[in-house]
């Protein structure tokens, strides 16, 4: 497909996008898109290789800056996500700090919601910090303490929904109409829902982040993250990629461009799967509580309901018990993989409060909800009744 032909691509479909989109196929004619494994690109003359260093002829030059399969991989993510341009790199935090390097500068400002990826945090509260730009760090569904936290000096929200492990939704739309009254940019994580569930930019948001190495990859393979928006706002960005180095590497992109294709599909199995596995959790008289928007008994359902197209594949529980009680149920399942990753295809188990979330104060871990009986799942692919008689493993070890 000629991916010059914006008309036609902009009449697709999205799973026609997610196949198809930014692939261009070398002289070769190969079907399957190219890996072009390579750091550097030769040139006809010194002629052409000083037109293509001054910017005059369009092309490739070093992997840092552009390769054809990186290429690829961000044309696609940026259909996918309704954007206009999207750039990749190394991961998901190389994405945030590319994004916080292009955008920001000292003595600038930022509202961060209180409950993004642990890393995320450290980003913000120990980096960027020592760059001269403040954070404040606010509840992720509460509007007015986004609106509170608004300085003169504030450039950037930044959020992530829904959150980990609580599945708590904020509104993007009302968050993107608050930070454009102001004159400040909305940077949504979608990481959790990728496009296949919800697209930030088409309800408000300017900024989309994404750590491909969950759901985009899908079966726990590579690293890598992407950035989505404006061409304005991405030339700053992938400034700084090409020019501090965290550039995605090609066969990476490869990976992460087979596993769009598959992305809608595998997001539907993840979403099925995980309803199940929260309908069936929420009857069990061991739990106090679940945590996941495709519950009606959800303080955000409604809201989800209107923003996302489903509701995602991880979902965290409260056992009535504390610690003891999460680890033996933790330590009695013999399917699903102990590791704080998700979006895989096997599905994963984490105790947020002795991992994830290890490092917070027990007054944060209070504060942020992370209690020591939470556990999170992140559903796979399984069978999902090996997948619940596997939690029922778990249910088992909690008697006597
Ligand atoms: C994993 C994750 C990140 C970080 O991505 P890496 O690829 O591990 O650097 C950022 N945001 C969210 C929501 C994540 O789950």
């Amino acid at each position: 497909m000629k991916h010059e032909d914006d008309e036609f691509l902009s009449s697709l479909g999205f799973d026609s996008l997610a196949v198809r989109a930014g692939h261009v196929r070398s002289s070769e004619g190969e079907h399957s898109e190219a890996l072009f494994l390579t750091s550097s690109f030769v040139f006809d003359s010194a002629a052409h290789a000083a037109a293509r260093f001054s910017g005059s002829e369009a092309g490739n030059i070093y992997s840092r800056f552009t390769n054809p399969t990186v290429r690829v991989f961000e044309e696609r993510l940026a259909a996918l996500e309704e954007g206009e341009r999207c750039v990749a790199t190394s991961s998901g935090m190389a994405a945030i700090l590319a994004t916080c390097l292009g955008l920001l500068q000292s003595g600038d400002h930022v509202v961060c919601s209180r409950s993004v990826f642990g890393t995320t945090n450290v980003i913000f509260d120990k980096y960027l910090k020592k760059f001269g730009v403040s954070t404040t760090f606010v509840s992720l569904t509460g509007e007015s303490a986004w609106a509170a936290a608004i300085t003169p000096a504030t450039k950037l929200f930044f959020l992530e929904t829904p959150s980990n492990p609580l599945c708590e939704v904020a509104d993007i739309a009302a968050l993107a109409t608050l930070a454009h009254r102001h004159g400040i940019l909305l940077a949504v994580d979608n990481c959790f829902c990728t496009p296949a569930l919800q697209k930030p930019l088409t309800l408000g948001a300017d900024i989309v982040i994404h750590s491909a190495t969950k759901y985009i990859d899908g079966q726990g393979r590579c690293l890598g993250g992407a950035v989505v928006g404006r061409q304005k706002e991405m030339d700053e960005v992938l400034g700084v990629v090409r020019t501090c180095g965290p550039s995605m590497s090609p066969f990476n992109a490869w990976v992460f461009l087979k596993g769009l294709e598959t992305l809608r599909l595998r997001m539907e199995a993840h979403c099925d799967n995980a309803e199940h596995l929260a309908r069936w959790l929420a009857q069990q008289p061991e739990v106090a509580r679940v945590h996941y928007a495709g519950l009606a008994s959800h303080p955000q359902h409604e809201l989800a309901a209107r923003q996302q197209r489903r509701f995602g594949g991880v979902l965290s529980f409260e056992l009535k018990g504390g610690r003891d009680e999460a680890w033996r149920f933790i330590d009695a399942t013999r399917l699903l993989s102990i590791t704080a990753n998700l979006g895989d295809a096997k599905s994963t188990i984490t105790h947020p409060a002795s991992t994830t979330h290890g490092r917070l104060s027990p007054e944060a871990k209070a504060a942020a909800g992370i209690t020591e009986g939470l556990i999170r799942i992140a559903v796979g692919l399984e069978d999902i009744v090996d997948i619940q008689s596997d939690c029922a493993r778990g249910f088992a070890a909690l008697q006597g």
